[in-house]
């Protein structure tokens, strides 16, 4: 009994809102712009990572594409696809 009181959500006073329907719009609008956000952010990582891949093909990932030295490994483990070593990255 108790077990099915707790999975009724009108016995949730943060549940019994009025104004919960037009919330929601807002909720979902605001959703909408973020996941448009996190899409180009993807993408932008896609092409980021697809890059890196195929640095890694021609044996070159790891080195900086502008002055060509090594990123170095720290660098590496924090961002896989960093393409410029931290002095280079400081630059642009
Ligand atoms: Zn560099």
């Amino acid at each position: 009994m108790n077990a099915l009181k707790l999975q009724d959500p009108f016995q949730d006073p943060d549940h019994a809102n009025d104004n919960a329907a037009s919330d929601t719009e807002a909720n979902e609008e605001a959703g909408h712009d973020r996941i448009s956000a996190i899409l180009e952010e993807l993408s932008k990582q896609w092409d980021v990572t697809e890059q890196a891949l195929k640095r890694i093909d021609d044996r070159s990932y790891g080195l900086c594409i502008s002055c060509g030295k090594e990123i170095g490994e720290e660098r590496l483990r924090v961002n896989p696809a960093a393409e410029r070593c931290v002095t280079c990255e400081s630059m642009t």
